[in-house]
């Protein structure tokens, strides 16, 4: 099987767009599962997390869109809100070159009107919860009637979380003559029932880990007591020189904790946990992304579908009773062919979790011996992650309902407007209604005030460090 973009039947205006985005090879799920879906058939393609799914499933998308017709030709079910917009954001980067193309979030947690009067106005490509989804239906604020091709992506986890009922009426809503896609990691019995229920000759597409490269993640346990932690975790911190990190604990009350301890050490840290607001939550998984923060402490629950791609260092606070668990946390580094570090903390009465985890891998997680030198002046070290972030992110009150763009944020902010190198700016992220861009914390206060006082797209907006 050939491995290159060029072998696909895609237009050269998406092929232009994965050069641009450093794609260089297809993934073997990408390889196998877009012919198939180029061909208009029924497909299940299963493989493990940070395979390139999104794209697998977006590129026939966009490859089959007519954006002449304002109507709803794809809808992409997800289980949560963070999903979606990654998916989205995904498909965007790829559409980049699709002027016109309209692609919406339809989740829980956003005005049901905005999105009503979006659908309205019509769109392209929907990327929905269920629930969501089947609240625009039962309102009928959705029309989808001129739907051709659905997917369901993390199948088996919106399966799991018991979106079984809803998915069923959604799809049973659909018309018949259309493509059914299923994506999923694993492949549980009851995506084969669905499959019989809602798909045609279904092609299915397996990638064992056999094929692909396994990632690459140095997995290691240190040995510690409740109550010698939080200094364990600071020498940690102090001796690995990363950039970023995510923390995970079971609970949000030592999320809390802990971030509070860490924060009030002059630590650049912050939280994710089930008690945050939806803004609070987008707020902080973009400052994470653009490097304005470099530790991020969450609960499993909240740091569902954080898609960092350059996260390096994991660390297991607490280990969780479940080693399922263990595996998908440790999944979020070593992606892409890059070397992950995964660490775990654990004390002697926890052997049993580390049994468990150690039967479920096939290895012995590698034990680190903590130096008892580092013991007296952990407090004073210059710590590479404890030093403080690089960047620092300004929120700016217009996104893409203002038809703001990233290269109108990168021009208001350099040349004669903004003074600016461009080398001061980082990450720009255009969300619905604000957008979020990382600048190098030394010129910050500068470039908030060049905001405050310019204009973008010939309008004046409000600019602040969050
Ligand atoms: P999955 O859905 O399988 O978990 P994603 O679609 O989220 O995986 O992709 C993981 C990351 O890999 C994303 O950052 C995406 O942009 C990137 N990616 C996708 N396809 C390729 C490719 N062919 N080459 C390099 N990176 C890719
Ligand atoms: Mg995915």
């Amino acid at each position: 099987m050939r491995h290159d973009f060029g072998s696909l039947a895609l237009s050269s205006t998406l092929l232009t767009v994965v050069a641009e985005l450093g794609y260089e090879k297809l993934t073997p799920i990408q390889a196998q599962a877009i012919p198939v879906l180029l061909q208009g058939k029924d497909l299940i393609g299963q493989s493990k997390t940070g395979s390139g799914k999104t794209a697998a499933f977006a590129l026939p998308i966009l490859e089959q869109l007519d954006l002449e017709k304002r109507s709803l030709k794809a809808l992409v079910l997800c289980p949560s809100r963070e999903l979606c917009a990654q998916v989205a954001r995904e498909i965007r980067r790829l559409a980049c070159r699709h002027p016109g193309l309209q692609v919406l979030t339809v989740a829980g947690g956003e005005p049901f009107r905005r999105q009503a009067s979006a659908l309205e106005r019509g769109v392209h490509v929907v990327v929905a919860t269920p629930g969501r989804m089947l609240d625009h239906l039962r309102r009928r604020t959705i029309r989808v009637h001129t739907v051709t091709t659905v997917v369901l992506d993390e199948a088996d986890r919106m399966l799991d979380m018991g979106f079984h009922d809803d998915i069923e009426k959604i799809l049973t809503a659909l018309p018949k003559r259309r493509q059914t896609a299923f994506f999923s990691a694993t492949f549980p019995r009851t995506i084969e029932v669905m499959s019989r229920t809602f798909q045609h000759g279904a092609v299915r597409v397996t990638i064992d880990d056999g094929e692909e490269a396994a990632p690459d993640i140095r997995q290691l346990l240190l040995m510690t007591e409740p109550e010698t932690r939080v200094r364990d975790l600071r020498w940690l911190l102090a001796n690995h020189a990363h950039e970023s990190a995510l923390i995970f604990c079971n609970f949000k009350a030592t999320v809390k904790e802990l971030t509070h301890t860490l924060s009030s050490a002059g630590v650049s840290a912050d939280c994710l946990h089930g008690d945050l607001e939806q803004f609070e939550r987008d707020r902080v998984m973009a400052r994470f992304r653009n490097e304005s923060i470099r530790i991020l402490i969450a609960t499993d629950v909240a740091a569902r579908g954080i898609d960092v791609v350059d996260l390096d260092l994991v660390i297991n606070y607490e280990l969780h009773s479940q080693p399922e668990v263990y595996i998908h946390r440790i999944g979020r580094t070593g992606r892409a062919g890059k070397q992950g570090l995964a660490i775990s903390f654990a004390s002697i009465r926890e052997q049993p979790k580390i049994d468990a985890i150690e039967k479920l891998t096939g290895s012995r997680l590698e034990r680190l011996v903590r130096d008892a030198s580092a013991d007296v002046d952990t407090e004073a070290l210059p710590n590479p992650l404890e030093r403080d972030a690089r960047m620092a992110t300004i929120q700016i009150s217009g996104g893409r309902r203002d038809k703001v763009r990233p290269g109108d944020i990168l021009g208001a902010l350099t040349g004669e407007a903004g003074g600016l190198n461009a080398a001061d700016i980082g990450k720009i992220e255009i969300h619905e209604r604000l957008s979020y861009v990382a600048v190098s914390k030394t010129v910050s206060q500068a470039a908030v005030e060049s905001l405050n006082e310019g204009r973008i797209k010939g309008k004046r907006f409000r600019a602040s460090i969050i």
